[in-house]
């Protein structure tokens, strides 16, 4: 493997002990120096990289993302905010798609959100039987959290007026009872009964070009948070890796309820190596159909249960009710992690962390995981639906860092966008993409704001220290920027190109 030379850049390391330095020597796979430009040592190195004062930062390292969904997005279509304006417009982009595949084949679509829809109203199975009615259709909603299916998609997954609703999601039903098409919760009901078919191939493919446009934007590392993460995909993901199809490092969490098939294969937390490791388990607790589920008894139990296998529990919740469950589990759980465990729970989105979730949190050892893209893109409809006296409390960054609640952030894409540098926009900024700020006092130092995404993110898979870091022995995940970044000019993060990216001191992308 090459070694480099970095010199002449803008190099922000997240060490606290040297923040800033302009030149990085990295050899055999890691950082081997850092520091002033008139303190390069003597070393012959294989290339040197003048970086004309661009800004060097660690590689980035998305906390929450769910890698096999944003794959698969790619060959769905685009019924986002943007893409469509009203159930029309998404039905003749299912009538185009229809046209060109073979009747009897799904036909699936993703990212409506009927906030933004000149209907404010979820499309139903009506709309869809209107664009296809000889193929299956879902449209999957921008929350990942409700789908729309058609007559003949509810036929084929066996929903009929006599189903009963899941323990954990609602068919909706109109006045005679029969189901409208509107699914909430029901994702993973539906992965067990929708036999789409797809090879392998395929998949490796997709997975592929998701891996490719990350590294454009300087990710270096992934952490999956699919509650469906089960060994088959654990081996699915392995076999991506040693195909070459995943560049990224990748922290798999698996699906709490997937958990025993990990520990009776002998699988630890950690297990695997530095490339693809095993990660947090797993749990969303959801408020969606009114009542908490699961309920905080079955909380308790499986946040005891994951904590006695070695695991620490990354719990998505995002209603104060719901984080407040989660928060009073890990409170009252923290006495099984065995002796020496580094790693802590993590809250993902955290979305309404009021005084009361603060005053918790602070009790408890658990990070957060935020998505501040959720700002960037959907800041119009919070502050449309969320009442006025819970708006302070929406993913309050800049409260949180003060109390010293360890920070991260991730994508969670296919939910919202992949690209981390809409989230560090706003996670400075508290803007959106039209502009509309989000209580900008909760906003973060430029610093700070990538600390979510390189030191903090490490943190939260519990391989903080070196990785996410830019100092002597830290892995050589590496992003050079196009530019100097200062935090003055916040619009730059937006515009700013990554112009070479480097996993493990390999250049895996360069413009
Ligand atoms: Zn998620």
């Amino acid at each position: 493997m090459p070694s480099l030379l970095f010199r002449n850049a803008s190099v922000i390391t997240m060490d606290p002990h040297l923040p800033t330095a302009q030149a990085v020597v990295v050899r055999d796979g890691g950082i081997i120096w850092v520091g002033r430009e008139r303190d390069i040592p003597p070393l012959a190195v294989d290339r040197v990289i003048p970086c004309g004062g661009a800004t060097l930062l660690p590689g980035l390292n998305d906390a929450h993302i769910h890698l096999l969904a944003l794959a698969s997005s790619l060959r769905q279509l685009d019924c986002s905010r943007g893409a469509v304006a009203s159930i029309p417009d998404m039905q003749s982009l299912i009538r185009a798609r229809a046209q060109a595949t073979p009747p009897g084949q799904w036909l699936r679509g993703r990212g409506y959100d009927e906030f933004y829809l000149k209907e404010r109203r979820h499309p139903n199975r009506a709309d869809l039987d209107a664009a296809a009615p000889r193929h299956p259709v879902r449209l999957d909603h921008r929350s990942g959290h409700a789908c729309v299916l058609n007559s003949l998609g509810l036929e084929l997954v066996g929903i009929g007026p006599d189903t009963p609703d899941p323990p954990e999601g609602v068919i909706q039903r109109d006045q005679e009872e029969r189901p409208t098409g509107l699914l909430f919760e029901m994702a993973g009901y539906l992965s067990h009964r929708m036999r789409e078919f797809r090879a392998p191939e395929q998949l490796a493919e997709m997975v592929s070009e998701t891996s490719q446009t990350l590294l454009r934007w300087g990710v270096t590392s992934l952490q999956d948070a699919s509650p469906e993460n089960d060994l088959e995909r654990w081996h699915t993901l392995r076999a991506m890796r040693e195909k070459g199809a995943l560049q990224q490092r990748l922290t798999f969490m698996p699906g709490i309820h997937h958990l025993a098939q990990f520990t009776d294969a002998g699988l630890a937390y950690g297990a695997g190596d530095d490339r693809l490791r095993l990660g947090p388990a797993k749990l969303v607790v959801a408020l969606t159909t009114g009542v908490l589920y699961p309920s905080g008894e079955e909380i308790l139990a499986l946040v005891r249960d994951a904590h006695q296998n070695g695991f620490p529990v990354a719990a998505h919740a995002v209603e104060e009710e719901a984080i407040m469950a989660v928060l009073n589990a890990f409170t009252s759980q923290t006495q099984d992690l065995s002796p020496g465990f580094v790693a802590r729970d993590r809250v993902e989105h955290c979305s309404e962390a009021t005084p009361k979730v603060q005053m918790l949190l602070k009790a408890t050892n658990a990070m957060v995981v935020t998505q501040p893209g959720f700002i960037y893109e959907s800041a119009e409809r919070y502050v449309a639906t969320v009442p006025l006296e819970k708006q302070p409390w929406l993913y309050p960054l800049r409260s949180l860092r003060d109390m010293g609640v360890p920070l991260a952030a991730g994508s969670d894409a296919p939910v919202a966008s992949p690209n981390p540098w809409r989230g560090i926009y706003s996670a400075l900024t508290r803007r959106s993409a039209d502009g509309l700020e989000l209580h900008p006092e909760q906003g973060l130092p430029l610093e700070d704001a990538l600390r979510l995404y390189t030191a903090g993110a490490a943190a939260a898979s519990g391989e903080g220290g070196l990785k996410g870091t830019i100092q002597a022995g830290a892995p050589a995940d590496l992003a050079l920027l196009d530019r100097h970044l200062v935090e003055a000019v916040p619009d730059d993060l937006l515009t700013a190109r990554v112009v070479l990216t480097m996993v493990g001191g390999q250049v895996v992308w360069e413009m």
